[in-house]
């Protein structure tokens, strides 16, 4: 990739941003950087913080620090009995999961990454909670972890022998009338807009802002994801296209960087740091505390539209794609549509698409012509599995609990724990995902030149084969082509991957199995179908890549081994993003898996790599 340009960034930073970084240290009163030890101690090693050491971070944390004790223990210590049957029942609820220091929403990935809790972690309440945290691992020389919701794909949020800041606690959502950035006063109008904790979950953020205030805010599409985490990423929803991306939305962060200073990154201050936040990728800058986004008004309604459709032949099904590209292409390629179109083995077609800014008879004649050449072709071409249905709601009922358990009950799931809160609900369709295993992931943007008439065939060609090989999504709403001029231009000031805006796609292969633990008796995972699913996924990819060689992917959902990760996350902008990173962590306290800088260590965090090996 840009290496020789990463590094050339790298040399040019590194003795103001520490004096800066040192500066700030003193200020809070956190100890001196490490000068970027070799090695990052772990449990056992003599450099191990002593008991009256992790004593002492108690106290300071008002008790906050717990030893992690993971509810797989009892199915380690006893896999038959009735309390490991339990937790794997529970696995199936992403609130039990994400209630759990000791678990993580995706179990594990063959060949990629195992499930391994961390030593200590802070339950976190306050900043300070986070200050002294973050201060300890860096005195202590620790490998250090941050969790929120617990949704990453790609195991940056659990570490064995690591120190976890654990932020669930941390999930305050207050709105604001007219928030004015701190240092932005005099430069930009008040505007209305949403402060969260990290540790905030989007469906509880979404019932506040939208339910309750009758207001937009951009998060993304599962109930349970945490808001931290998807913000850092770059984060989509359904009304992506209209409304940008959810970092293109932070107007203001509080993050405790590497020194120990709580800081604050917006448009006025600190605008470097503010810029990486946005889309830079969770795990990598520092600890965010408090995130800040802007709310919108709120549309009349939205909708939704669904239908599968299986084609009797390959050739069919082939045909199918096809004008569903060219529909694509001329009706939905707009700010008003999102979401998904899945093509799957035996030739079925799902669409879940979603839209707003339309009534649903409107969008019922937009699709009208669509679905009449799908009836002419029936019986001998195309059979509904499930005819088309397109709804409209009030918008304010959206993501309102109560309305969608009454009016749409097969859509939700519940937190079935007794004493569970009654707005604890998630979309039934994430089911699948609640502690899953994952075999094989990939995603690829997809440009807007395959959209154009004379490469639809080629386009067709191409995810016809793919979907032989397993199921392929198109998740529309994570292209920004084709969105609103100010989702576009705002997405044009973060730092994902500038590719985001020439696609009007991200497709995303995956193969998944239930919960699964390498070495759990009775629940390990099978090597032999994990990886052939795996290598279907790898294959069925490399037709689209055929297409699209530099495409790029999404930092949250790609492939554990993604090659030249810095480019196909954030492209142009890696110079730029690791020159923050750089800047603000200099020794490297901050490390997730292809986060930015992470090239500076051996794969699992703990051991700066050699430099002629980066
Ligand atoms: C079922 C499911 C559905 C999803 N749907 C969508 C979707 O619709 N749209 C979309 O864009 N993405 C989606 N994702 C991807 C999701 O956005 C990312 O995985 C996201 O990073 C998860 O955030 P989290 O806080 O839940 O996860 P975590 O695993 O807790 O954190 C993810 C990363 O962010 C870091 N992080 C968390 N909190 C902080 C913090 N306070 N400060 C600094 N770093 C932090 C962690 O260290 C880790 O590296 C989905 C994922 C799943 C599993």
């Amino acid at each position: 990739m840009l290496r020789r340009e990463v590094l050339k960034v790298l040399a040019a930073v590194p003795l103001v941003a520490g004096a800066a970084a040192r500066a700030g240290s003193a200020e809070a009163g956190g100890g001196p950087l490490m000068a970027g030890s070799a090695a990052r101690v772990r449990r056992g090693d003599t450099g191990w913080p002593s008991q009256a050491r992790w004593e002492a971070l108690r106290q300071q944390t008002g008790g906050r620090l717990i030893a992690v004790r993971s509810p797989l223990e009892e199915c380690y210590n006893a896999p038959d009995s009735a309390a490991c049957r339990e937790v794997f029942k529970e696995l199936k609820n992403p609130y039990f999961i994400g209630d759990q220091v000791g678990l993580t929403q995706t179990s594990g990935w063959i060949d990629a990454w195992t499930f391994q809790p961390s030593v200590y972690a802070v339950a976190a309440e306050t900043t300070a909670d986070v200050v002294a945290a973050v201060n300890f691992a860096r005195e202590n020389n620790l490998r250090l972890v941050i969790k929120g919701g617990g949704h990453s794909y790609l195991g940056r949020s659990n570490a064995p022998d690591s120190l976890l800041i654990w932020t669930r606690r941390m999930d305050a959502v207050v709105a604001h009338d007219g928030f004015v950035a701190q240092g932005c006063a005099g430069q930009a109008a008040p505007q209305p807009a949403v402060s969260v904790g990290p540790g905030a979950i989007w469906g509880r953020t979404y019932n506040e802002v939208t339910t309750r205030r009758g207001r937009y805010v951009q998060g993304g599409g599962c109930l349970t994801v945490g808001v931290a985490g998807l913000i850092l990423a770059g984060g989509f929803g359904s009304h992506s296209k209209q409304f940008g991306t959810a970092a293109a939305n932070l107007l203001e962060a509080e993050v405790v960087t590497a020194d120990g200073q709580p800081r604050i990154a917006n448009a006025c201050t600190n605008p470097d740091l503010y810029w990486g936040l946005k889309g830079g990728g969770g795990g990598s800058l520092g600890v965010v505390t408090r995130l800040t986004l802007r709310t919108h008004d709120l549309p009349n309604s939205f909708g939704g539209v669904f239908a599968t459709i299986t084609a009797l032949s390959d050739g069919a099904f082939r045909r199918l794609i096809r004008r569903l590209i060219a529909f694509y292409a001329d009706n939905l390629f707009n700010p008003h549509w999102g979401e998904i179109v899945t093509l799957r083995p035996g030739n079925r077609m799902d669409i879940q698409m979603a839209f707003q800014g339309l009534d649903q008879q409107q969008a019922e004649a937009i699709w009208r012509p669509f679905f009449e050449w799908v009836v002419a072709l029936m019986p001998q071409d195309f059979a509904y599995q499930l005819a088309p249905t397109i709804r409209s709601i009030a918008a304010q009922h959206r993501w309102d609990p109560a309305f969608l358990k009454a009016y749409v009950p097969g859509a939700l799931l519940m937190d079935d724990r007794p004493g569970a809160p009654a707005d604890n609900v998630f979309w039934a369709a994430n089911l699948a995902e609640a502690g899953h295993f994952i075999f094989g992931y990939e995603s690829l943007w997809l440009p807007t030149a395959l959209l154009q008439r004379e490469q639809q065939g080629a386009l067709a060609d191409a995810l016809t084969k793919a979907s032989r090989l397993g199921p392929v999504e198109m998740h529309f709403q994570k292209g920004l082509a084709g969105g609103s001029e100010p989702a576009r231009a705002a997405a044009r000031d973060t730092a994902m991957n500038p590719k985001v805006l020439d696609a009007f796609t991200l497709a995303i292969i995956g193969g998944e199995g239930p919960p699964a633990y390498p070495g759990l008796a009775g629940h390990a995972p099978d090597p032999t179908t994990a990886r052939k699913s795996a290598a279907a996924v790898g294959t069925a990819m490399a037709a689209l890549k055929r297409l699209a060689p530099d495409g790029g992917c999404y930092f949250a959902e790609s492939n554990f081994s993604e090659s030249g990760w810095q480019q196909a996350y954030w492209g142009l902008n890696y110079p730029r993003l690791a020159a923050v990173k750089q800047k603000y962590d200099p020794t490297g306290l901050f490390f997730v898996h292809h986060g930015v800088g992470s090239e500076g260590w051996s794969p699992d965090g703990f051991t700066r790599a050699a430099a002629e090996s980066r």
